[in-house]
């Protein structure tokens, strides 16, 4: 890693990039001189993107200095990839895990798409392979197949269509036939149930951060706040869902919070949400409670993807088989279409 001292910029730069990023982290408690620490990285990656005519797209589990630093954009899995299918930049650096890096690849495959944390994966996308797909069809004959966008590209390849947390019911009740075989989280799959017109063949998948949820922390912290709205993600068990306010994906609670005229809010999901939050909507509203870290997602930082940008190696570039994208973007296709 280069030196931040031999990144070549002026007091006054480095002075007006530490005001700049304090401006938005002070609402997550940075303070003054840690944002001065980070400012020459900030800098140098800013100037980098336009050098390379790149964007960063960041998730929104990604932490406070990468999304308010340096993404172009912040997001879920779906805003994300509508992103990456509608830039002119030449690169995407991804800032997030390894399957989104990948769902970049399936839209955009003439772009060089970058993922500066290339072990980054996914308890969920880690736990059903193309093989095991093949497998539940053999055993289910004609069946569709839908799978959650936290997939390899070689398991969505093998499904017939693909969907988000926030589209899942209505790519479901899309299917053809009264069964839907659904991959890889059996807690969504579950929370689905009440939403859709079909029997669901569930896969026994599940995220390591929201399955920790559960029904106590939000019943005590109603204690304190009666008018508290909970928002949960459906990758939470269907306790935590059954007496929330809102069930839905990350960028569904961004619509709710909006409109509602509640001050006090509990998101139950992956930290990084409500910091996004308590940086984008100011100090109006109040993100209490819940927050397990995904120890995928915090594997990027600044400096390593100050790194890949300057020299990417090559377990950073994301490469796939040809066949692959090809079969893997019809399902996609259904995803972003609804
Ligand atoms: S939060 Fe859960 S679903 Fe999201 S990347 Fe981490 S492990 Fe996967």
């Amino acid at each position: 890693m280069e030196s931040l001292l031999e990144l070549d910029f002026s007091r006054s730069e480095i002075d007006a990039e530490t005001e700049r990023l304090l401006s938005r982290l002070d609402a997550v408690h940075w303070n003054k001189d840690t944002c001065a620490i980070i400012a020459p990285i900030t800098l140098e990656i800013n100037r980098l993107k336009k050098e390379m005519n790149a964007i960063i797209l960041a998730h929104s589990y990604q932490t406070a200095d990468i999304i308010f630093g340096i993404a172009d954009f912040a997001g879920d899995s779906l805003g994300l990839s509508r992103e990456a299918a509608n830039t002119d930049a030449d690169t995407i650096i991804f800032c997030g895990v390894r399957f989104m890096a990948e769902t970049a690849k399936i839209l955009s495959p003439e772009k060089t798409i970058l993922l500066p944390a290339p072990n980054a994966g996914c308890s969920l996308a880690e736990s059903i392979t193309a093989a095991d797909v093949r497998k539940l069809k053999e055993d289910n004959p004609g069946v569709p197949v839908v799978c959650y966008v936290n997939t390899n590209a070689d398991v969505k390849a093998e499904s017939h269509a693909c969907c988000t947390s926030g589209n899942a019911a209505e790519v479901v009740n899309a299917q053809p036939g009264d069964k839907v075989i659904f991959i890889p989280d059996m807690l969504m799959a579950k929370n689905l149930e009440a939403h859709v017109d079909k029997e669901i063949i569930a896969w026994d998948g599940t995220c390591i951060v929201h399955e920790e949820f559960s029904p106590g922390s939000i019943e005590a912290w109603r204690k304190f706040h009666p008018d508290l709205k909970v928002l949960a993600h459906l990758e939470c068990d269907s306790d935590v869902v059954d007496i929330s306010d809102m069930a839905g994906s990350t960028e569904g609670m961004v619509k709710y919070i909006k409109q509602s005229d509640a001050t006090h809010f509990m998101l139950v999901t992956e930290c990084g949400m409500s910091d996004r939050l308590r940086v984008e909507m100011g100090k109006d509203r109040e993100f209490l409670g819940s927050c397990v870290l995904c120890p995928y997602m915090k594997q990027v930082e600044l400096p390593i993807v100050l790194e890949c940008m300057k020299s990417p190696r090559e377990d950073q570039i994301v490469t796939l088989d040809e066949d692959i994208i090809r079969r893997a973007k019809t399902a996609i296709d259904q995803m972003m279409a609804h």
